[in-house]
């Protein structure tokens, strides 16, 4: 039984290494919510919250997931006592509609104290639940091969010239963000200078609009490239037509937006509306429905990766135990701590090897990163603190 007995909930706002520019903007600085987790039999696990600062990726935010948390989901959570992390999503969903972020957030720290009070690495208990439900048996990856998403650049040349930078440095697959008119001759620059052989993806961000000839031509363009895929071209609550431009590209498409639960996997897999699926757990309300999702996937020869919000190395940790599992076979967004802060929360940054690999911490309980709890105060502009009746 896992009872939890206080919940520090604090925001954070930490300086990133580089402004991330997407469709939707320029991001300077990250806002992150982190919740500190104690259980009645004193472990403690920190997570954190993946919405942004403004409803573009998600209708999510900062301070919509700080109202669903104070206000909702940590009273009920703090309510009840919980046979198995694989218990919170039901219990949190009864109570609960939507707010998958803000549900996940506290969802995932109830996993890491399971594996906390089982003396296991996060990885370890993920696998034995998924195995469970395929009737298999393995082990958790030792290491999870990394890709990197690079934002949109000014000019064709300039995105190709860092692009083969990030080859040199390891990455196994290079992920293009594009947007309409800021597409094929980027694409074309960056294959033509990386070669034939690298993975290279593209991730619109749901900016284009297949009833417009401009946009459909562009999407139907970048079939000439060789992609691995074509990451949420279309609105994110369309899986129709998303289909429909499926059935006339040979790139396959890969979800990421429109997939917010187990259930959407089962319609994109109805329709056919995409043929791989971008999987982050603090996007579809935590791990009981990312286990779902991997392993409804998994059935279906659909593969999927783990995609990155701009976590810090506290978010890292979960996402990199979820991607230790099988089917997880293309490289996700999980690349070292450098690359987004100049200062990372976790006392030992993540790193990537030279293979373009992120090493899974199989040799501790836990997430297996320590929190540097001195700079996450200097960094906090707002705390609340909530405890068990
Ligand atoms: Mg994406």
């Amino acid at each position: 039984m896992i009872k939890i007995a206080r919940v520090t909930m604090r925001e954070i706002r930490l300086p990133l290494a580089e402004p991330f520019v997407t469709a939707g903007g320029i991001v300077e600085q990250r806002r992150v919510l982190l919740l500190e987790v104690s259980d009645a039999d004193g472990f403690t696990a920190w997570t954190e919250c993946v919405a942004e600062s403004l409803p573009e990726y998600s209708p999510e935010t900062v301070d919509s997931c700080w109202l669903a948390l104070s206000e909702w989901i940590l009273p009920a959570a703090l309510h009840e006592r919980f046979a198995s992390a694989a218990a919170v999503d039901h219990a949190l969903e009864n109570r609960v509609r939507g707010n998958r972020m803000a549900r996940a957030t506290i969802e995932m720290g109830v996993w890491a104290l399971e594996s906390s009070h089982r003396g296991m690495p996060l990885a370890e208990v993920l696998v034995e639940y998924s195995d469970a439900a395929l009737n298999q048996m393995s082990a958790p990856r030792q290491f999870v091969e990394t890709g990197i998403a690079l934002g949109i650049h000014d000019t064709p040349e300039s995105l190709a010239e860092r692009a083969e930078t990030e080859v040199s440095a390891g990455y196994r697959r290079i992920k293009l963000k594009i947007s309409p008119s800021r597409d094929v001759e980027f694409v074309r620059a960056v294959r033509s200078s990386v070669g034939p052989d690298i993975v290279l993806t593209v991730d619109a961000n749901c900016s284009y609009n297949d009833a417009d000839a401009s946009d459909l031509s562009a999407l139907m363009s970048l079939d000439a490239f060789g992609l691995r895929m074509i990451e949420q071209p279309l609105a994110h609550d369309d899986l129709v037509h998303h289909a429909n431009l499926q059935r006339l590209l040979s790139t396959p498409i890969c979800l990421d937006e429109s997939i917010t639960c187990a259930a959407s996997v089962e319609e994109m897999l109805v329709l056919g509306s995409a043929k791989v699926v971008n999987l982050k757990p603090g996007r579809v309300g935590g791990f009981r429905q990312s286990l779902a999702i991997h392993d409804l996937c998994a059935d279906s020869g659909v593969p999927v990766w783990c995609g990155g919000m701009l976590e810090t190395g506290v978010g890292r940790a979960y996402n990199v135990a979820l991607a230790s599992l099988k089917n997880f076979t293309e490289p996700g967004d999980l690349s070292p701590s450098s690359r987004y802060w100049p200062r990372d929360i976790v006392a030992e940054p993540w790193r990537m090897d030279a293979d373009g690999r992120v090493k899974v911490p199989l040799d501790r309980a836990g997430i297996g990163v320590d929190v540097d709890e001195g700079w996450v105060d200097d960094l906090t502009v707002r705390r609340a603190v909530f405890t068990a009746k």
